[in-house]
């Protein structure tokens, strides 16, 4: 089974892959991860990417699809896109990436939150270095300051979790991600993801999908 995370930056797409990877088998496939990833490698994709992301606008379709079907090629079931697809253009490039494979998505699940909640959860947020699990430096807070629980790994603040690039991700957001709400009608399942724990965020995901 294939599912697609769908939400505004912030809604916990990352938290919740990383549930959904440990207690039910799926394999996380981020875009973001997979440029960041690019970025400190100093790839030419990375170096192209970058150019976008530090602004907090979305890389072009082209360059985010090829990225995608070459990922695919290793790996095409049990995934979670997480991130991906962002537009019109993707959503349809992923579909026949995947029927190409005899594969497709089979559930989307759109995390629900009001726009209010999001700024304070990603100005907060720590991410990782190494696992890229996220904290927050209030409601989320690592055992010891500045390094991950799980793996010792050093956490650090995203360029783009600014306040004035937030503000250009969230709009990138409402005009190209949101309409895929609509692509995607008969496969979505609405969650709500404000005023709750990860682990709610989890057990009510998991409740939806069962239904
Ligand atoms: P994320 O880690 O999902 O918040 O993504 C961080 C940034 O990576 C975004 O603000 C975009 O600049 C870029 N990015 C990630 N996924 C995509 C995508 N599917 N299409 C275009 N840009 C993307």
């Amino acid at each position: 089974m294939n599912l697609i995370l769908l939400g505004a930056p912030g809604s916990g797409k990352g938290t919740l892959s990383e549930f959904l990877c440990e207690k039910n088998g799926f394999t996380q496939l981020s875009t973001g991860d997979l440029f960041r990833e690019n970025i400190s490698n100093k790839t030419q994709l990375g170096l192209e990417a970058q150019k976008y992301m530090n602004e907090g606008n979305l890389v072009p379709d082209s360059v985010t699809n090829s990225m995608v079907e070459n990922y695919l090629k290793e790996k095409a079931q049990d995934l979670i896109f997480d991130g991906f697809p962002r537009t019109d253009d993707q959503a349809l490039a992923l579909d026949n990436m995947l029927e190409k494979l005899n594969d497709q998505i089979d559930k989307v699940i759109y995390l629900d939150i009001d726009e209010s909640v999001l700024l304070g959860r990603l100005t907060g947020r720590l991410i990782c270095k190494v696992c890229k699990r996220s904290y927050h430096k209030v409601n989320r807070k690592p055992l010891n300051e500045g390094v991950c629980d799980f793996d010792g790994g050093e956490l650090f603040t995203r360029p783009d979790d600014q306040e004035d690039k937030i503000k250009t991700r969230l709009e990138a957001y409402h005009s190209q991600t949101a309409p895929l709400i609509k692509f995607y009608n008969d496969k979505i399942l609405k969650v709500e993801a404000g005023n709750c724990t990860p682990e709610e965020l989890y057990n009510r995901v998991v409740e939806v999908m069962g239904a």
